[in-house]
């Protein structure tokens, strides 16, 4: 019985190499100012904050160009640039000044998908959607990052939840450039986060003009269940109230973010999800 049971905590055991290169990254989204600012005004300038004896850890502002202007991006939203299509284009000389910082970033920190690519990136980001600490993680496939993840939310003094983007999507972020590896020895746990479900957009004319606002019982509410029959939308053409009308239950998020206007997501629609979670050990 014993036997067995150290026999099946070993099959559900990863190991890895030790880290050796870590970065924490700001400004991806320019206009995301704490971000920028520890990166730039901190970490930079005081990197003893980043010092460790086992492993290099380096800041970077990862759009400084947006960072200046404060502006999200300047042509194009860094943040989507880091799919393999993308970073193996030939457009060395593209218009687009992301696209030529994504694959800079890339010839600095990746290659993507390769052994000398960073062993992990802290991306930061923030949001005006009212959601807390909120960590993103990629895959719930990636164990290191769903350990460092549930890791912070046990130390985490404030709520914190993990979010987990949806599976068997491409890459396409910043954190992408990196591979995920650690150092100690983390036990299996059960995860449970927010996996995402589907986008939902404002109401709209047929000129794609918005013609209702996010509900005020809705504002403020991420991560709070909406249930059928809950107000969604506020008409502006009416008093009428736009309901939620599909029987499942969601959790939205993300409510009334500025930068996703642009994106047709007025508030992303999740569930929450439980995952186990492998342990994992650095490798000998
Ligand atoms: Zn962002």
């Amino acid at each position: 019985m014993g036997d067995k049971l150290t026999k099946l905590q070993e099959e559900h055991m990863a190991s890895f190499a030790p880290l050796s290169r870590v970065v924490v990254t700001g400004g991806t989204h320019g206009d995301e100012l704490a971000g920028v600012y520890l990166v730039q005004k901190g970490l930079v300038k005081q990197p003893e904050f980043l010092h460790r004896e086992t492993f290099t850890a380096q800041a970077i502002v990862a759009n400084p160009e947006a960072s200046r202007k404060s502006c999200r991006f300047v042509d194009t939203d860094l943040n989507r640039c880091f799919t393999f299509e993308s970073l193996s284009s030939s457009t060395a000389n593209s218009s687009s000044y992301e696209i030529r910082r994504a694959k800079e970033l890339n010839h600095l920190l990746g290659p993507k998908g390769s052994n000398e690519a960073v062993d992990f990136i802290c991306d930061l980001h923030t949001t005006t959607a009212n959601m807390g600490t909120c960590i993103i993680v990629d895959s719930e496939k990636d164990y290191l990052s769903c350990q460092a993840a549930h890791y912070l939310k046990e130390v985490s003094t404030h709520p914190c939840r993990i979010l987990l983007m949806k599976s068997g999507t491409p890459t396409f972020s910043m954190m992408s450039l990196a591979k995920h590896y650690l150092r100690q020895e983390f036990p299996a746990f059960n995860m449970d986060c927010f996996q995402i479900e589907r986008k939902f957009d404002y109401p709209r004319d047929e000129e794609g003009q918005l013609t209702a606002c996010i509900h005020p019982k809705l504002q403020d509410s991420d991560f709070k269940p909406l249930f059928q029959g809950d107000p969604i939308f506020q008409s502006f053409v009416s008093e009428d109230s736009i309901c939620y009308e599909a029987q499942d239950p969601i959790c939205p998020i993300f409510i009334n973010e500025a930068s996703y206007y642009s994106k047709g997501i007025a508030f992303w629609g999740t569930k929450i999800q439980t995952f186990e979670i492998a342990s994992i050990k650095v490798s000998i």
